[in-house]
């Protein structure tokens, strides 16, 4: 019995060491979504298993689920520095399934023997379910009733929170939020065609990301993952949310930095977005094509970012570098809009009436993002060390900051808040208030501030948050409108050097 027991259990660990861990997706034949503890158990028999792979608890969502970062690495994560440091994570969005599903297949599609090259370029973190609340209760929302990708300036939520440490913590230099996408709906069905793209992706249109940065990501990428995308036969579009055409404005995206992808991409990092398309019932409808879909476009972009690691690299080094010298007196735009390049857009869509897809022309299609209200970029900022909401948020942000130390060629400005006026964003109406600027001629008391030099990484998104016209500022939230007060001096002072 005892040679019996021995040989047996010599044979199980042969034919693990070759065979990877079934996906519990795969298990269920592709009909029932992988559950939390499913995908904790899942990634604890990858890591025993895989030289390759490290798996580490990233932090506990609002309801106690623990948030895993697969790191991938075939050295010690971080330790080569000619390697780039990539970050994907997926499910922000509890009823975007496919995500996870897709992030999943692709922890084994990388143990392939093909895919190893990989890694001779690349550190990878994979976080394949952001939110395990949401997932848990097939909703777009965590435990918080709380949008996450919605949270990424403010961070108030552990998830989002804790996938910015992460950031801060690695820099790393190209990034990826996979999500889903919902064509299905009633103005879509009046206006007679939906979209039905396999996979959309797209990049950074925030006009202060580096204009290098996101010409390399429209004119390379982007093609380059369109023609891998549909050569694996998935259909492919650039991410161009809104619509039906006419009703309301086709474009490449919101230019809001609280996203997944544009918070890191303000961040000068080569970042895009991955949608597939949801199922009607989005919770198993299609889930295999949806999974192996979403795996596609990662893998595609892996292979893009090793084939110009190089290229990559040093853009991001070189437009990071910009920020943090500071470009104090430069231009910040704090309000934009979706523009016209003057060229109509032909959209392939899905026909409700023949069932066929049919080349559709968008006439007001707005690819173009340009600013309509800028800011010349300060010094830094004077926030009140009483403001504790305003300190905290320096603090989950690890912004720099300093005991303000006044120099002989500072001058201190603050906006008097005349009138709270709205304007129109993407079709809501925001905050926007009338201010004068005023310079503070009385001396103020250093040690009530905390100074915040823009002379570093989060240099576009501190003036961003901060100026009270910033139609993407903190005081366009609820938990920080009460820092506009009609006829009284917004609190956040600006420190210019003559
Ligand atoms: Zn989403």
């Amino acid at each position: 019995m005892k040679s019996l027991f021995l040989s047996s259990s010599l044979f199980l660990t042969l034919s693990c060491s070759v065979n990877p861990v079934v996906p519990p997706l795969e298990k269920s034949g592709f009909t029932i979504p992988t559950s939390h503890s499913e995908l904790t158990a899942y990634l604890s028999a990858v890591d025993a298993k895989s030289d390759l792979i490290t798996v580490k608890p990233l932090t506990q969502s609002v309801e106690g689920r623990n948030l895993y970062s697969v790191f991938f690495s075939k050295g010690t994560f971080g330790a080569d520095p000619d390697k780039i440091k990539v970050l994907f994570f997926a499910q922000q969005h509890g009823n975007e399934q496919s995500g996870k599903e897709g992030a999943l297949l692709l922890i084994n599609e990388l143990q392939k023997p093909e895919n190893q090259e990989l890694f001779d370029k690349i550190d990878l973190v994979l976080i394949p379910q952001m939110n395990p609340d949401g997932s848990e209760a097939n909703k777009r929302r965590n435990g918080h009733d709380m949008d996450l990708n919605r949270n990424h300036l403010i961070l108030t939520e552990p998830e989002t929170n804790a996938l910015h440490q992460l950031f801060d913590e690695w820099l790393f230099e190209a990034s990826l939020d996979v999500h889903e996408y919902s064509p299905y709906g009633g103005e879509w069905e009046v206006y007679g065609y939906r979209r039905n793209f396999d996979e959309q992706m797209g990049s950074t249109t925030n006009p202060n990301v580096s204009e290098k940065i996101r010409s390399f990501s429209n004119t390379e990428a982007l093609p380059f993952l369109k023609k891998y995308i549909t050569e694996k036969n998935y259909s492919f579009n650039i991410y161009s949310p809104g619509g039906p055409p006419e009703k309301d404005l086709i474009r490449y995206s919101t230019f809001d930095i609280n996203d997944g992808r544009q918070s890191l991409g303000i961040q000068n990092t080569f970042s895009f977005i991955q949608e597939g398309l949801n199922g009607e019932d989005n919770f198993k409808d299609n889930l295999k094509r949806r999974s192996e879909g979403q795996m596609t476009g990662m893998l595609g972009l892996l292979k893009f970012i090793f084939d110009n690691k190089d290229d990559i690299k040093a853009m991001v080094k070189t437009e990071r570098e910009k920020l943090v010298l500071g470009e104090v007196g430069s231009k910040v735009a704090i309000q934009m809009d979706h523009f016209s390049d003057g060229n109509p857009f032909n959209m392939t869509l899905l026909s409700y009436s023949t069932g066929k897809d049919t080349v559709v022309t968008v006439k007001d299609f707005r690819p173009v993002v340009k600013s309509t209200y800028d800011v010349i970029r300060p010094k830094g900022y004077l926030i009140p060390k009483k403001l504790t909401e305003l300190t905290y948020w320096v603090k989950r942000h690890n912004l720099d900051f300093a005991e303000y130390k006044p120099e002989a060629a500072d001058q201190i400005e603050q906006y008097a808040i005349t009138a709270i006026d709205t304007l129109n964003f993407e079709g809501d109406k925001t905050v926007n208030p009338a201010t004068e600027t005023e310079i503070v001629t009385g001396k103020i008391n250093p040690d009530e501030y905390l100074f915040i030099p823009v002379n570093q990484l989060k240099n576009n998104l501190i003036v961003i948050a901060l100026e009270p016209k910033s139609t993407l500022g903190l005081v366009t939230y609820a938990q920080f409108a009460h820092l506009l007060k009609k006829g009284e001096a917004f609190p956040v002072k600006r420190v210019i050097q003559y």
